[in-house]
Formats: C-alpha cells, sequence, structure tokens
C-alpha cells in the first residue's frame, strides 16, 4: 500500500493492472491534482511499493537526467562551429577519453550509486520526507532548492579544498582530473570515495534540513537533484557562450569557472557559486594569481613602510 494519499483506500480505487489504466482513474477521481502530481501519485498508486517506487524513480532520474544532459555536449564537441566559444579550444576530447568515461561512470552509477538509491526510501520514511499529492507550493520548493544550492556550494568548496590535500588529492581526488580539459559526461567521473563525500553536499544536506525542520517533499528533492545534475555536466561542458548563466548571474560560476580549476589545478573549488572562491582568495587562473601576487606585494610594501 502506498502513503502517496492520505486516505488509503484511495489507492484499492485507483490501482490498475497498467500504469496507463492507473493513470485514467487519477484523472477521472483526483482531477483537482496537477498534471506532474497525477502522474506522481499514478506511479506510486501503481507500484504499491513506495521503496520500489522512490528507488526505481531516483535510479532512471539519474541515469536520464545525465545522459540526456552530457548528450548535447557530446554533439557540440562534434561541431567545429562551436569551437569559438571552447575555452580549451585545442582540447577536444577524443573518442576514445569519452568512451572511457562512459564505462567508467556507468559502472559507477551501477555499483556505487546504485546501493543509496536502493535505501533511500526507508530513510525518507524515518526522516518524515514527504510523497503525498499535492505536492507543495512552487513558493516553498524554489526557496528550498535556493536554500540546498548555497548549502550544497559551501559543502563542495570545503570537501574539494580539502581533497586537493596530499594524500587526499594522489588517492582520491587526482581521478576526477584526469581530463585536463572536461567535458559533461566526466563532471561524475570520480573515485567511489569523492562521489560519496562530495555527494554529501546534494542528498546530505537537504537531510539535514529536513531533520531540523521536519518538513521536506520528495518531489522537490528530485527537482533539485535534477538541477544540480544539469549545473554539474554544465559546469565541466568546457563552453562559455555569450548566453551562459554566468553571463546574466555573476556569482554563477558555470563552465568557465570549473574549467579554470581543470586547467590549474588549483584555485575555483566552489561548484555553483563563486563567492567562496572570491572572498577567500582561492581564484584560478592567471589573472587572479596576478591580482592576489600584486596585492600581497602591496601589502610587504606597505607593512615595510610601517617599520621603517
Ligand atoms: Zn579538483
Ligand atoms: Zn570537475
Amino acid at each position: 500500500m502506498s502513503a502517496v494519499f492520505s486516505n488509503a483506500t484511495l489507492c484499492e480505487l485507483i490501482r490498475e493492472n497498467t500504469y496507463s489504466k492507473t493513470l485514467q482513474n487519477v484523472y477521472q477521481l483526483q482531477p483537482q491534482l496537477n498534471v506532474m502530481e497525477k502522474y506522481w501519485a499514478a506511479w506510486y498508486t501503481y507500484m504499491n511499493n513506495d521503496v520500489l517506487a522512490t528507488g526505481l524513480m531516483f535510479f532512471l532520474l539519474h541515469e536520464v537526467m545525465y545522459f540526456t544532459r552530457s548528450l548535447p555536449w557530446f554533439i557540440i564537441d562534434q561541431i567545429p562551429y562551436f569551437r569559438k566559444w571552447k575555452i580549451q579550444p585545442t582540447k577536444i576530447p577524443s573518442a576514445k577519453e569519452q568512451w572511457h568515461c562512459l564505462k567508467s561512470v556507468v559502472l559507477s552509477h551501477f555499483l556505487v550509486e546504485a546501493i543509496p538509491i536502493w535505501t533511500f526510501h526507508p530513510m525518507c520514511e524515518k526522516l518524515g520526507i514527504s510523497v503525498q499529492v499535492p505536492f507543495p507550493s512552487l513558493t516553498t520548493m524554489c526557496l528550498e532548492i535556493g536554500l540546498f544550492f548555497f548549502l550544497e556550494d559551501m559543502w563542495h568548496y570545503w570537501a574539494h579544498r580539502l581533497f586537493h590535500y596530499g594524500v587526499f588529492y594522489k588517492y582520491i581526488h587526482k581521478q576526477h582530473h584526469r581530463y585536463a580539459a572536461p567535458f559533461g559526461l566526466s563532471a561524475e567521473y570520480a573515485h567511489p570515495a569523492e562521489t560519496m563525500s562530495l555527494g554529501f553536499g546534494t542528498v546530505g544536506m537537504p537531510i539535514l534540513y529536513v531533520m531540523y525542520t521536519g518538513k521536506l517533499h520528495l518531489f522537490t528533492l528530485c527537482v533539485w537533484i535534477t538541477l544540480r545534475l544539469f549545473q554539474a555536466v554544465d559546469s565541466h561542458s568546457g563552453y562559455d557562450f555569450p548566453w551562459s548563466l554566468n553571463k546574466f548571474l555573476p556569482f554563477w560560476a558555470g563552465a568557465e569557472h570549473h574549467d579554470l580549476h581543470h586547467h590549474y589545478f588549483i584555485g575555483n573549488y566552489a561548484s555553483s557559486f563563486r563567492w567562496w572562491d572570491f572572498c577567500l582568495d582561492t581564484e584560478a587562473g592567471p589573472e587572479a594569481k596576478a591580482a592576489r601576487e600584486e596585492r600581497m606585494k602591496l601589502k610587504a610594501e606597505s607593512n615595510a613602510k610601517k617599520n621603517e
């Protein structure tokens, strides 16, 4: 029996032996729900097993969103017209590199990420993450997702900075830096320990949030994870267009920010925003380095003058 409706007997009334028939019943008996809510309710009612319904949905969501978002970047890499917007234009990933990356990412999805995905629903139930229709209001969802972006970025900045120290880099993070010029698909090309710890920012922050507030909807989590996946793939795309988001939101990191991290190996540790690297003086690239050195020089000169 699913918990998708507050009234449990509704599930029995609506459930049919095919998904489309179940959906038809939802349309008839729950016309007040919006389209997305209808599809959601039909899925949980048809599956009749919330653990399986959530697990399968998250796994499919991850696979579909990750690969469909990576595909346009793969196509763009094949078209020379787009080279003028490539951040490192001479470094086009070879078919061999992309194939190696694809195999590794798929393997990691099945081995590393499949387990937490299958145990996710029991944890959601314990924490009070709701699957019920209707969904929360758009304003609530936007505010929560905005907060998750902020918290994930903060976690990512510090964890990623730590990954650039000695043994953490040598044994874990080095794998992700195999590609000095990243491409969309390489976003999740990483050591399992890195996937787990940086993934905490994406999944762990909403968990901390619901532990504190006691309220969160699973649909909000689905939207958040999709947007975070898009952000990760796009920041590895290697392309900075005049219409890229960072051109309209100057604090948005985008590909330009993360490409420099892969190119120079140091600096630009944050994922979504530029403020941590800006405020803590860890911006990457020759221009940021020159500005940093100039500031240090001026500081040393003024200290010397004070001591005269
Ligand atoms: Zn790194
Ligand atoms: Zn990266």
